[in-house]
């Protein structure tokens, strides 16, 4: 139940995958031959793929790494590119790491970052956003779902008041790909980073969309040398990486309807659950604007470490807060939205996927005795 973290390859994308490895193997742009040729089609069909997931032009889509290098080459692309306009980037402080640290290089080297606060339930205001503008103000990036706690973002009212004031809108949109609609046109979206693995893809496959008409974005390229995925990212295509992609893209928003109201409709009875054996647990982020699958809780007297140390071999749930060997800091997010650290750490993040109703009774039942034992120890 961490699927925010990443998720399984769907059976049906590995089925696509399988004969780009072997059989056709071709380099997508070795086209002189039938190899590259046929490698070249699959790889554009997937873009297609990912293009109409998003209300995109396929030519507008660009393959990466993944969501991180997408975020990456966004905000430093643009920055790099944009710099005779001005050096000013208006973020938020409860986004990824990706674009946080990103953000963080870009002010060593030089440029003015304004990190948006969120309210109690982690949105950000627009009103804020807009006051933020300077004449100075190069582009804004405001993910669009938050992968610890779920809140979604009110993209479209930023999109508006960006392309007014005709500033670049970048949005992460790793964790709503797929999960909710999507659509660059009509939220005024000029770059928007997302993420095979997250989506039941591959892992190490992602894409950036860059807006080729009204207006015409330009990024700098961040790796260099043989000018692949037009001059923006150099480098060998992972075809069969890219096909899998695709295949995940169109099953993601062909299923989307019914998958994202199944797994809500399991979030819902996780929480009951909760609610009904746990004193004092309570829900972090917004009570609606949020997507389907994250449940995010906090546990009052129980350290979530701890907790899931416990748990680790019934249930596989994550902390959301950034923790290396030596340390253990708490969250961003829930310090964002105000919480001292010691409620931070007394708080899980539960991501719900492909998981059945059998999962979430258990899950309730392993976390309710852990809670006890807990407590009772206390
Ligand atoms: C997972 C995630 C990323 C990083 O994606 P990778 O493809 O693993 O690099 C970036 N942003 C958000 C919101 C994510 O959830």
């Amino acid at each position: 139940m961490d699927h925010h973290a990443t998720t399984p390859v769907d059976p049906r994308v590995l089925e696509v995958m399988l004969p780009y490895f072997t059989e056709v193997f071709g380099n997508a742009s070795s086209t002189d031959h039938e190899y590259g040729a046929i490698a070249l089609t699959a790889v554009e069909t997937a873009r297609a793929q990912i293009a109409a997931a998003i209300g995109a032009a396929p030519a507008e889509i660009v393959f990466t790494s993944g969501a991180t290098e997408s975020d990456n080459l966004a905000l430093v692309g643009c920055a790099h590119h944009y710099a005779d306009r001005g050096n000013h980037i208006i973020t938020c402080v409860t986004e990824h790491k990706a674009v946080l640290d990103t953000c963080k290089y870009l002010e060593s080297t030089g440029f003015d970052v304004t990190y948006l606060p969120v309210d109690k339930f982690g949105t950000v205001d627009p009103n804020d956003v807009r006051s933020a503008i300077t004449n100075r103000t190069i582009l804004v990036s405001i993910m669009m779902a938050n992968n610890e706690i779920g809140t979604i973002a009110p993209i479209a009212e930023i999109g508006k008041l960006t392309r007014e004031r005709q500033i670049l809108f970048h949005s992460d949109a790793t964790q709503a790909f797929t999960h909710i609609p999507i659509d660059v046109q009509s939220m005024n979206i000029d770059l928007l980073s997302v993420s095979a693995h997250k989506i039941y893809g591959p892992k190490g496959i992602g894409a950036l969309y860059v807006r080729r008409m009204n207006p015409r974005v330009r990024v700098d390229a961040m790796i260099h040398g043989g000018g692949h995925e037009r001059g923006m990212r150099s480098g060998t295509l992972n075809v069969p990486a890219i096909v899998g992609f695709g295949e995940a893209s169109t099953l993601g928003l062909s299923e989307m309807k019914a998958e994202s109201k199944r797994v809500q409709e399991l979030r819902d009875r996780l929480w009951i659950l909760l609610q009904n054996e746990i004193d004092g647990i309570q829900m972090n982020g917004h009570p609606t604007h949020r997507i389907s699958g994250n449940l995010n809780v906090f546990i009052p007297g129980v350290q979530s470490r701890s907790l899931i140390v416990l748990l680790k071999n019934d249930l596989a749930v994550s902390t959301g807060s950034a923790c290396t060997t030596a340390t253990v800091s708490p969250s961003h997010v829930l310090l964002a939205i105000g919480q001292d650290e010691s409620q931070a750490s007394s708080c899980i993040r539960i991501g719900l996927g492909k998981n059945t109703a059998e999962q979430v009774d258990y899950a309730a039942n392993v976390v309710k005795a852990a809670v006890a034992k807990l407590r009772n120890l206390a």
